[in-house]
């Protein structure tokens, strides 16, 4: 069933795992997510950026390749189709071609304007039954071209955000996006902890928190993560790095060059294996095997 995911979050923020948010880059990406993830009766969120909804076409090409492979390949666990890093003119576009959850990513923006900017949004989300996540503090490293420094958000500003009318939130806890340098210092999970008890008690209940950047961190730190809160666990890199790897040796054993593996459909093969072994993998990781 294609969903909103916002009682897939609270399900696995009570259950303490986390739901796998893979992003989308093309078919071969859309099939090898969904085969992993049936195979594994894990829910999912499959997310496109507004760079990637560009590369395929725009956002209707991307929701509509995700929905049709979904029946395509008759799959039942629940998936929703997500916005990862919206800006405020791609919300729109998303909405318009019915991604059923949304991410607006304000960290750029000086905190009043994000809460204020955010809390516009969750009006416009809400109305349509979709999903919203918010950002607070900036995710360190490159995402599409853009470049932030990592930082801690103070349990003020998170607070404000949380509070804009937020179903899921993504913190900055010392997570980068794309590969870690060698002296990364590892996430800080003492703050998030203070996030996680500080959210609970002004806000009454447990809010989904969001991990960005997953790919590259420990998995012991991504599990002691998800004890503190974190209900969804971005995966961008891992299948890049996953795809191209597989794509090199199969090039590099000259494999390429026997009989008619020069059709895409057989030289990408090795690559789209590769991108649901990793999604296996981190499903084991993430705990949400069995909870479709
Ligand atoms: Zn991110």
């Amino acid at each position: 069933m294609i969903t909103n995911g916002v009682e897939m979050l609270q399900k696995a923020r009570a259950e303490h795992y986390a739901v796998p948010a893979f992003n989308v880059n093309n078919l071969e990406w859309a099939k090898a997510i969904i085969l992993a993830c049936e195979k594994m009766q894990s829910p999912v969120i499959m997310q496109v950026t507004g760079g990637a909804a560009k590369y395929m076409g725009n956002f209707k090409v991307a929701h509509d390749l995700i929905a049709d492979m979904y029946e395509a390949l008759g799959a039942t666990v629940p998936v929703s189709i997500h916005l990862d890093h919206g800006t405020y003119a791609e919300v729109d576009e998303a909405l318009d071609a019915d991604f059923t959850s949304i991410m607006f990513d304000g960290s750029s923006l000086p905190l009043e304007e994000n809460v204020a900017k955010t809390s516009e949004v969750a009006k416009k989300v809400h109305i349509h039954n979709k999903q919203l996540e918010g950002e607070v503090g900036t995710i360190g490293g490159e995402e599409d071209g853009v470049i932030a420094d990592g930082e801690l958000a103070s349990l003020e500003d998170t607070l404000k955000v949380a509070q804009a009318g937020v179903d899921s939130l993504a913190v900055g806890i010392g997570n980068i996006h794309g590969p870690y340098p060698d002296n990364w210092k590892g996430l800080n999970l003492a703050h998030l902890k203070s996030i996680s008890d500080m959210l609970y008690d002004k806000l009454g209940y447990d809010l989904p928190l969001v991990l960005h950047g997953g790919s590259g961190i420990p998995d012991d730190q991504v599990q002691a993560a998800i004890k503190l809160g974190i209900s969804k666990v971005n995966v961008n890199t891992e299948g890049q790095l996953a795809f191209h790897k597989a794509i090199r040796n199969f090039v590099q054993a000259d494999k390429d060059l026997e009989g008619k593996n020069y059709d895409p459909r057989r030289f990408l093969e090795t690559g789209t294996e590769a991108i649901q072994a990793m999604c296996e993998d981190r499903i084991t990781v993430f705990g949400s095997n069995g909870k479709a």
